[in-house]
Formats: C-alpha cells, sequence, structure tokens
C-alpha cells in the first residue's frame, strides 16, 4: 500500500471520529461544513453512470469471446446467490436464537409513522433490466437497463467488423481512462466529504441516537452480530477456501471503499472507490472488475439480504405471530429477491422490506417499528454489501488464474 493510501486512511477515521463530535455538540450549526458532504456525494454521483457504462464496455470488449462471458457472468451470479443465501441464513438463525422481538413492548401505534407500502413483484426485477428506451434509463440513473445495455453492447462491438471494433474498443478504452482519473482525483477529497455527510447525519438523528439506546438495542445487536458474522467469518473462509487468496489482507486495502460505504450507505455511491481500491491495491484486472462490482453495486446485497431477514422475523416476533418453517423459507427466498432489487442507495433497503411483510402476510405497519434505526444499521449493511462485491471479484479472478496481490 502506498504512503497515500495510508494517510488517506487515517484522514478518513480522524474525519469520521471529528464528524461524530461537531454533530453530536453543534446540531444545526453543521451547516457550516455540511455542504462539504453535499459536494462530495454530488461528485461521485456525477461520475457514476459513466465510470459505470464505460467500465463495463471496455471490460466486456476485452473480454473476446462470448464464451468467456458466459463463463464469467455464470460464475458471477453463482457467487452472489450463495453468498447472499449464506448470509440470509446467518441472520435467520441469529434473529432466532437470540429472538430481539419475543416480549418486547414498543408502543406499536406510536411510531408507525405514514409508511407507503411499495408494490412491486419479484418478476418485475428481471422484466424492468431491459430498458425500453435507454437514453431515458441513462437520464434516470436506472443501473441494472445499463448495465444490460452496456453488456450487450460490448458484446457487439466484439462481433463487429474489425475496423469498427477498434475505432470503439479504443474509444471505450480512452473514455474508461478519463474517468478512472476523475475517480482518483476525487477520492482524494473522501475526508472532507465524510466529515460533512457524518456531522449532518449525526447532529439530525441526535435525539433518537440517546433515547433509542433502551428498546431496540439488542435487535440491532442481533442484527450487528450476524453482519460481523458473515462479514468476518463466512466471506474470508470463501476467499480463503475458495479463491487461495488472503483475505485480511484484502480486507486492509479495503478500508477506504467499506468506511465511505459506512458514511454514506451507498453501494453505488461507493463504486468508484470500490473499483480503484480492488484493482490497484488488490491486484484484480479491470477485465473482471470492470463486470463484477458495478453488478455487484446493484444485485449483489449480502448485507441487506440479511437485514431483510432479521427485520422481517424481528416484526413477526414483536406482533407475537409465530412462523412456520415452510413460512420462514419464504422469507429466505423474498429476502434474497428483495436485496437483488434494491437499489444501491440509502435506505433502499426498507422499502424493500414491505414485499417480505407482504408475502408472510405481516402487517405493513411493522415497518414503522424499525423506522428509526434503519439508517444506523443501514451504514453497517452497506460496507457488508461493498465488502462481498470486493471479495467476489477477488475469487473470480483468483478463479480466471489471475495473479492478484492478496
Ligand atoms: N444502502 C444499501 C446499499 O446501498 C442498500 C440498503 O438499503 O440496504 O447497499
Amino acid at each position: 500500500m502506498s504512503l497515500l493510501k495510508i494517510k488517506l486512511h487515517w484522514q478518513i477515521l480522524i474525519a469520521l471520529v471529528v464528524a461524530v463530535f461537531l454533530g453530536y455538540l453543534f446540531g444545526d450549526q453543521v451547516k457550516y461544513i455540511a455542504w462539504m458532504g453535499d459536494i462530495f456525494l454530488r461528485l461521485l454521483k456525477m461520475i457514476i453512470i459513466p465510470l459505470i457504462f464505460s467500465s463495463i464496455v471496455s471490460g466486456v470488449t476485452s473480454m473476446g469471446s462470448g464464451k468467456n462471458l458466459g463463463r464469467l457472468g455464470l460464475k458471477t451470479l453463482f457467487y452472489y446467490m450463495v453468498t447472499s443465501l449464506f448470509a440470509i441464513l446467518t441472520g435467520l438463525v441469529m434473529v432466532n436464537l437470540i429472538k430481539p422481538g419475543v416480549g418486547v413492548d414498543m408502543g406499536l401505534t406510536a411510531n408507525t409513522g405514514t409508511f407507503e407500502a411499495h408494490e412491486s413483484h419479484i418478476s418485475d426485477i428481471f422484466v424492468r433490466m431491459i430498458p425500453e428506451n435507454i437514453f431515458q434509463s441513462l437520464v434516470n440513473g436506472d443501473i441494472l437497463s445499463i448495465i444490460f445495455f452496456a453488456i450487450l453492447f460490448g458484446f457487439f462491438i466484439n462481433a463487429a467488423k474489425t475496423k469498427y471494433q477498434q475505432t470503439l474498443t479504443n474509444f471505450f478504452d480512452s473514455a474508461f481512462d478519463v474517468m478512472m482519473q476523475m475517480t482518483m482525483f476525487i477520492i482524494r477529497f473522501t475526508p472532507l466529504g465524510i466529515l460533512g455527510i457524518v456531522a449532518k447525519e449525526v447532529a439530525r438523528n441526535a435525539e433518537q441516537l440517546t433515547s433509542l439506546a433502551g428498546s431496540m438495542a439488542i435487535y440491532m445487536l442481533t442484527v450487528i452480530l450476524a453482519l460481523s458474522i458473515h462479514a468476518f467469518i463466512t466471506l474470508p473462509v470463501i476467499v480463503k477456501v475458495v479463491g487461495r487468496a488472503h483475505p485480511f489482507r484484502h480486507l486492509k486495502n479495503m478500508i477506504s471503499p467499506l468506511l465511505t460505504a459506512f458514511s454514506t450507505s451507498s453501494s453505488s455511491a461507493t463504486l468508484p472507490l470500490t473499483i480503484e481500491a480492488v484493482e490497484k491495491d488488490s491486484g484484480v484486472s479491470n477485465k473482471i472488475t470492470s463486470f463484477t462490482l458495478p453488478l455487484g453495486a446493484t444485485i449483489n446485497m449480502d448485507g441487506t439480504a440479511l437485514y431483510e431477514c432479521v427485520a422481517a422475523m424481528f416484526i413477526a416476533q414483536v406482533y407475537g405471530i409465530d412462523l412456520s418453517f415452510s413460512q420462514q423459507m419464504l422469507v429466505v427466498v423474498t429476502a434474497l429477491m428483495a436485496s437483488i432489487g434494491a437499489a444501491g442507495i440509502p435506505m433502499a433497503g426498507l422499502v424493500m422490506i414491505t414485499i417480505i411483510l407482504s408475502a408472510v402476510n405481516l402487517p405493513l405497519e411493522g415497518v414503522g417499528l424499525i423506522l428509526a434505526v434503519d439508517r444506523i444499521l443501514d451504514m453497517y449493511r452497506t460496507s457488508v454489501n461493498v465488502w462481498s462485491d470486493s471479495c467476489g471479484a477477488v475469487i473470480i479472478a483468483k478463479s480466471e488464474g489471475e495473479k492478484t496481490l492478496v
């Protein structure tokens, strides 16, 4: 790791600690630094679409023949499904062991709020991947459609006449190079961005932070414990055994993106940093990262999947509803689908939870119970989402015979 990187880690950590203090002590006054967070987030969002598009097209064209792409695609999807299922099962076991919702009295009607049910069908997710109008998808930032189109576009560049193929391949390679330079420039401002974002969030939630301490603590602990088991035991074991790589060396390289995921609660906003760290520090080729990471940031969400399962079970426990084994399995399957469908933005998982609640006939108002602490848990589950994406990139690179740095 270069000196610059180490300096950046320290700056980010210091920024986090300072931001928590400032947010807690100064409340509203944090507006004088909050603008730094807004600018940083805008900069990250600004580069996401061009970065993803150029990254996928240049990645797919460098992959060559269709056979290659198919194999890589299948492996990647398999990894996403298996790790998400492990995560959900970990959550299920923990929530059944700890039973955070049994015997809890939290004044059910008090804070159910005005949460709107989200009517989204699981099969829709796959149909909606195909854009009706790619330009509209680009404008709306509809990441799954953009990925779908970019993969096809790259694939057919390879099928075009040599003359055109060369021109387009060079064009997208160049565009991607420029986007990476822009990304690296923006990344240097991460500590300032985090200072602004975290101070603002802490100031906004200061009251809840103290009043929450009691009743929700066990529920939060259950989620945190289960996420930790997945992040520090399950995933490292898979990296070690399947990928034959050093999981904790890789974890060290990922500190910047993981802390950024923690502060922004958005896998998509973190994506530029994830790509940079996995490529530069862990030594995975662009061919692999450009395919697996943008896709992973939207559809591979282990942390979210685990959280969905624990939250749904918790709501059932609070309402005193006993879920049978088959109902619990339905929770598992819908949690997996919900995590695939959730966008990589803050609190996306909270919206998706209504899908699970309706699948097993749990009261939708139950969402009101977990609203207050969702933002805090979102931070940790987003880091786990990003961590799993990065482990996937390493494992797939290794399985393709790449010599990585971890
Ligand atoms: N915030 C999460 C992410 O971006 C999604 C979620 O809400 O669980 O990865």
